[in-house]
């Protein structure tokens, strides 16, 4: 079993398989991109699934992949369709634009639960936002998820001046929909002022909504769930508000994240995490490397102000994309 310092178990890792994407959104990535990793530099599918099953052996039972763009990552089927004979449970943060053509297909292999990110319900916003011209793309996965009946849950990042208008636009399709709409606290991200003016606290985020929707709730949080519940009374789904910034949620974290290049990390404020690359290239064994992540975890900080303050110099992120969001 994985556990940390303050009692905590760790079941859930979140994988991300590449820091390359096929959108740009300003709040993530400048428009020319990052320094992405080579391919050599990249965990291989073979390296992913033997740490997979060590980590599974340790009591992790759930996987979302992430990235960059998940489904960037060339013949992701095959690795999925590997993770889904090791963990009971898989699940993919995505934008969604490649989810088509392979959505049955990675439901055959048992992901079968999505976040899919949209910051949108506006076509030129869309593009504002992300830098391409691909609100269609998103938006049929969404139609695909929402005909199959999938787990889908919308992720938008409130970004303040930019889509803080369409709060209630995203409560509304909750009104229709089993689905779940999630807003996101803006993260600092190390690119001109570092996003700081684009943020929107959980209590501001929450009034704009009840301008509209003033009967809004407080429902019950999923277990280990990184978004505090709400519902409009009546309303099929639900809403939730992910306090990335404020980081009032850690207290009940169950994660760990694994970078494309094979580091791991306890927090998404970590900044020193364990390079399992070189060790996997030398062939560390099943023991030995159960014994490293076991003695990793045991050290995670409470929460990510603590992470935070021991770990950085600063509070900016070099690129969401190359730690998994
Ligand atoms: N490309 C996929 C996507 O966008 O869903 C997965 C990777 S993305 C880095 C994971 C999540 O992180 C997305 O929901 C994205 O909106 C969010 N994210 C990225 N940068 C962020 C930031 N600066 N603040 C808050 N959320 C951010
Ligand atoms: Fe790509 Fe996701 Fe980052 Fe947008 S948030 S640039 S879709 S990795």
């Amino acid at each position: 079993m994985l556990k940390d310092q303050h009692g905590r178990q760790t079941t859930y890792l979140r994988l991300a398989v590449t820091d390359r994407c096929n959108l740009r959104c300003r709040y993530c990535m400048p428009a020319e991109g990052i320094a992405f990793a080579a391919r050599r530099e990249l965990l291989t599918f073979e390296e992913i699934l033997f740490l997979g099953e060590v980590l599974a052996e340790l009591g992790v039972d759930k996987v979302r992949l992430t990235g960059g763009e998940p489904l960037s990552r060339k013949d992701l089927p095959e690795l999925v369709r590997g993770l889904g004979q090791i963990f009971p449970k898989l699940a993919m943060t995505t934008n969604g634009v490649l989810l088509p053509p392979v959505l049955d297909e990675l439901s055959g292999y048992g992901l079968n639960h999505y976040n899919l990110s949209l910051d949108t319900l506006r076509p030129d916003r869309f593009f504002e936002i992300t830098r391409r011209d691909e609100f269609h793309g998103t938006k049929r996965a969404l139609d695909e998820l929402l005909r199959r009946g999938i787990e889908t849950k919308i992720n938008v990042v409130v970004l303040k001046g930019t889509n803080d208008d369409e709060l209630g636009d995203f409560v509304a399709l909750t009104r229709e929909n089993e689905l779940d709409v999630r807003f996101i606290e803006a993260m600092p991200f190390n690119d001109g002022d570092g996003n700081h003016h684009l943020y929107l606290s959980h209590s501001e985020i929450l009034a704009r909504i009840a301008d509209r929707f003033p009967d809004i709730a407080r429902v019950a949080d999923e277990r280990n769930s990184s978004s505090v519940a709400y519902r409009v009374p009546g309303f099929p789904g639900r809403v939730g508000i992910i306090p990335a910034f404020s980081r009032s949620l850690c207290g009940s974290c169950n994660r760990l994240r694994l970078t494309p290049k094979g580091t791991m990390l306890n927090c998404l404020y970590s900044t020193k995490g364990i390079e399992l690359l070189p060790l996997l290239r030398q062939g560390i064994g099943r023991r030995d490397l159960a014994d490293l992540i076991t003695e990793y975890v045991l050290g995670k900080h409470k929460d990510g102000h603590q992470t935070q303050r021991l770990e950085q110099a600063g509070d900016v992120f070099a690129s969401m994309t190359s730690i998994g969001g």
